[in-house]
């Protein structure tokens, strides 16, 4: 065994994938053969049936129904319809989730809607190491004045004061991995008289999510990411019922109106969580997150947990074999489905990866990002992915110039 005494071996993969209740999902997607696909935290690979489903839309729906499919196909009910499907994921009751537009402007709308909701507060907290699509649509706001975990406090507890509107985080860290404890969090933040949005592009579809449970305020998310809605996919966008008649949201387009159809000049926001749509709805796009939904519904999220973890830390026990340090936790309470390594070469270490099939991806500044998808990932291809690496490093045929050159999108 190359790896060294301790490490796991590819029969221990063979034999944690044979009693895997999840295995049968694999046959569900479609993947190339030569290649092992570590990046469904950032797109999601193609459901098998989804082509077929576009098709539908295009030839039937589109291309027979013409017009009369908004109604007869249901494309209008369509944002609601999809986030009806999507609520047990995040542990929604029904009425509390829109799919709509992208998760930028989604942030853009719940975070207005919020700040509305505290008059007199002006801060909003967020963190210096989010997203930064989450940070730079915090800029647009106003009012706001805002604050940075990590840049002008330590921790959440040093910045929460009397002044806090609206809280923002990520559910798990999309660089780290690092999982926060949504229940902990959001009291924390109601304590101080705050609202709380939760960003789950990187859990949703990862672990069982608890918003109802949790309190939480607002939400939103990917529909490209774990969910596998395909490149583009709709975002969605989660609000509490309690908040509904008060809120308002800034982009009062006519798909948020009360009665679209009756074209008055003036607007008067749906009842519900209706009110968060904007405009006409992307319908090609969502007949892709539509075929991904058909998936999520046969799937038992403790069991993608229960998996992704295992996936997780068998990947972890082989590459601490190879010395590589992590940023993400090693509890494994404490992290999402990622696992994130450091190396002074990270971005060619990641391109001589990916010429050998093994796809994962590379953040700045030193980060190999590693997702582990567990409907369609299973130990083996850890074990293989692992081995790769070991290659590559040993090799050092990453220092080749080749592996060095960036394209537009890393
Ligand atoms: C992927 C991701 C986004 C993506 O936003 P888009 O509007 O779809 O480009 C936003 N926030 C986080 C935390 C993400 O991981």
């Amino acid at each position: 065994m190359s790896q060294g005494a301790g490490a796991p071996t590819r029969e221990d993969a063979l034999a944690l994938d044979a009693v895997d209740p999840l295995g049968g999902f694999r046959e569900r997607f479609t993947l190339p053969k030569d290649v092992l696909y570590l990046d469904g935290n950032s797109l999601g690979a193609l459901p098998a049936h989804t082509p077929e489903r576009l098709r539908r839309m295009v030839e039937e729906e589109w291309g027979n129904g013409l017009i009369r499919s908004w109604n007869e196909a249901g494309w209008y009910d369509l944002p609601r319809g999809l986030g009806e499907r999507l609520a047990p994921l995040v542990g929604a009751a029904s009425g509390q989730v829109v799919v709509c537009d992208s998760t930028s402007v989604n942030l853009f709308k719940v975070l207005t809607a919020a700040m509305r909701l505290r008059p007199g507060r002006s801060t909003l907290i967020s963190e210096v190491g989010s997203f930064p699509t989450d940070l730079y649509m915090t800029e647009g706001l106003v009012p706001a004045r805002r604050r940075l975990i990590g840049r002008d406090g330590d921790s959440l507890a040093d910045l929460l004061d009397d002044d806090t509107a609206v809280v923002l985080l990520s559910h798990v860290d999309y660089r780290t991995g690092r999982l926060q404890d949504m229940a902990a969090v959001t009291e924390q933040v109601h304590a101080a008289g705050a609202l709380m949005v939760w960003d789950l592009c990187h859990s949703v579809g990862a672990l069982p999510i608890e918003l109802d449970a949790c309190g939480a305020d607002f939400a939103v998310g990917c529909g490209y990411k774990y969910l596998n809605g395909g490149p583009g996919a709709p975002a969605f966008l989660y609000a509490a019922a309690r908040h509904h008649d008060a809120a308002r949201q800034p982009l009062t387009g006519w798909f948020g109106h009360a009665e679209p159809f009756a074209m008055s000049p003036d607007y008067a926001p749906a009842t519900g969580i209706g009110r968060f749509l904007t405009g006409t709805p992307p319908l090609l796009s969502f007949a892709g997150l539509d075929a991904a939904l058909d998936v999520w519904a046969d799937v038992d999220l403790e069991r993608i947990r229960a998996k992704s973890l295992s996936l997780t830390s068998f990947f972890l026990r082989l590459t601490d074999a190879l010395g590589l340090p992590t940023v993400t936790p090693r509890t494994p309470a404490e992290r999402g489905s990622q696992i994130s390594l450091r190396h002074e070469g990270a971005y060619a270490v990641v391109q001589a990866l990916i010429a050998r099939g093994v796809i994962g991806d590379f953040r700045a500044p030193d980060v190999m990002r590693f997702g582990f998808t567990p409907l369609y990932v299973s130990h083996a291809d850890v074990f293989d992915a692992a081995e790769a690496l070991r290659e590559v490093l040993a090799s050092g045929e990453w220092r080749d110039p080749r592996f060095a050159q960036r394209g537009a999108v890393t």
